[in-house]
């Protein structure tokens, strides 16, 4: 009797266990083919990222260890997917190609390419769940209209009926024969990160997971604003999918409690901006708001390179930025303070500010990375009167990291500096300055703007226009 063979074909769910397309393709049939496909475009376009490659390149690595245990490999091929996958399904003799699907616009074109270009071949195509928590192309408002604010999202959300947690196909083997093509040489992590802030690959990510669940969730409702700790750090694992989101989800509502409660609804955060994207796609170029459109953006070039390389003077926004080049991830109340002090504080485009973190961060995704921009620009969806979110990068530090913790750690220059100096160093006495070995302009920057000043020019620039209503 003829076999049959499934291709999966793997994007950014990079893991063997809760994997629903895996799942499906080992149950159905007895040859299954993982394959990755390399594509140029994603790796040198746009937002292409040295270190978030190698994360990638390191997970898929360590996948291919994992399909080995289950006695198959990983298959690499290069190309163009539209291309590859149809000419691959058809030199196999594949009945079935299956993958996770995914919201940006860019993935769905091509997976609609690929869907074409299988059927013309007689192939299925077998969309799956398993980047997300839950469906979330289905919540709907009572007007049957797409979600735009978070709260009734996480409600309507929270109802929907989930998928059971799967654990690891038994086997995966491979058609006889087929060649499965190396991964290219790259540089390693730590060879383009000072510090990384997480290895790649789904062991990993499992060993974290556990350590998360087994306490510290616990306090998550407490602690998570803290600067020196308090989250998962689970976010580059959960965007190349080495853990399911669906899988945290319930390993937290299983250890339950108000911590737990917490993080879940963090978690409908990725869901919701996933589900923004989807429905808005031109969220990736335009205002989601349309009257913030016409706002005019500066193109202080100075400035920027300053807020990139954690030179502003003002030490949260300098932690978090330098946290951000040497580790590939930064705290997320940092990634707030930074995303105001670039839009209200500097009046730079908030565009130019996703684009930095695109190519900086290892979690860095479109529909999140959008999303979060948009929303400290006050451009986007859930909105808050602009000047709700101007924030002030002196009271966030002395609230979110009271001792100086971060701070010290990430702009070492401040070590010395008294605590109630820490957060405005430039207000040091010319005495202060020689004690804490620290002289504004010389050891570390004089601030490069006046944030009340600046925070004022911001009211005016929303307010032009978006005019209050009567
Ligand atoms: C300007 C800006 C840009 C951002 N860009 C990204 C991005 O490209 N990719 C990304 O994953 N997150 C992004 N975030 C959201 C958030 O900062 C990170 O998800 C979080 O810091 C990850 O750390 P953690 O895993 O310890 O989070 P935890 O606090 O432990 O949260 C658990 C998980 O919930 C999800 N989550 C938490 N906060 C958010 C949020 N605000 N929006 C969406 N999901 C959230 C993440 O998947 C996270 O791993 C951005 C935030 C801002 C303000």
């Amino acid at each position: 009797m003829m076999e049959r063979i499934a291709i999966v074909w793997l994007r950014r769910d990079l893991r063997t266990h809760d994997h629903p397309a895996l799942s499906a393709a080992a149950a159905s049939c007895d040859r299954v083919v993982p394959l990755f496909v390399l594509d140029q475009r994603l790796l040198d376009g746009r937002f292409a990222s040295g270190p978030r490659t190698a994360f990638m390149l390191g997970c898929l690595k360590e996948l291919d260890a994992q399909f080995k245990a289950l006695g198959g490999a990983l298959c690499l091929r290069s190309g163009a997917p539209e291309e590859v996958v149809p000419r691959l399904a058809e030199e196999l003799g594949a009945a079935e190609v299956y993958w996770t699907s995914d919201v940006s616009p860019f993935a769905r074109e091509r997976d609609r390419q690929v869907t074409e270009k299988l059927k013309l071949i007689g192939v299925d195509a077998v969309p799956s769940p398993g980047n997300f928590c839950a469906d979330v192309s289905v919540p709907r408002t009572k007007n049957g209209k797409p979600f735009s604010v978070f709260t009734p999202f996480w409600k309507a959300e929270r109802e929907l009926p989930r998928r059971p947690v799967l654990g690891q196909p038994e086997s995966v083997r491979l058609p006889d024969g087929i060649d499965c093509g190396e991964l290219p040489a790259h540089e390693q992590l730590d060879q383009l990160l000072a510090q990384p802030f997480c290895k790649p690959g789904e062991q990993e990510a499992r060993a974290a997971l556990d350590d998360w669940i087994d306490g510290p969730v616990d306090a998550y409702a407490d602690n998570h604003d803290n600067l020196s700790g308090g989250t998962s750090d689970l976010s580059a694992w959960l965007r190349w999918g080495c853990i399911s989101a669906r899988e945290t989800e319930q390993r937290a509502q299983d250890r339950g409690g108000d911590g737990a409660a917490a993080f879940v609804r963090q978690l409908a955060w990725r869901d919701f901006y996933a589900h923004v994207l989807l429905m808005f796609p031109d969220n990736l170029q335009l205002e989601y708001q349309q009257k913030f459109r016409s706002l005019e953006w500066s193109d202080d070039e100075e400035g920027f390179a300053a807020w990139c390389e954690g030179q502003t003077g003002y030490p949260l926004v300098d932690a978090g930025m330098r946290q951000l080049a040497a580790s590939g991830w930064m705290h997320n109340r940092a990634r707030m303070v930074v995303g105001s002090f670039l839009t209200k504080d500097l009046h730079i485009d908030w565009r130019r500010g996703e684009q930095w973190f695109e190519r900086v961060l290892l979690d860095a995704e479109p529909s999140q990375n959008n999303g979060n921009w948009q929303w400290i620009a006050s451009t986007g969806v859930d909105p808050a009167p602009y000047f709700r979110r101007i924030f002030n990068p002196i009271l966030q530090q002395e609230r979110f990291d009271p001792a100086g913790e971060y701070v010290r750690h990430w702009v070492p220059e401040l070590a010395d500096v008294p605590d109630k100096r820490l957060a405005e160093p430039w207000k040091m006495s010319d005495e202060e300055q020689q004690q804490a070995g620290c002289v504004i302009g010389r050891d570390y920057p004089a601030p490069i703007v006046d944030h009340a000043s600046e925070r004022r020019v911001t009211m005016d620039r929303y307010r032009a226009v978006s005019p209050p209503k009567d």
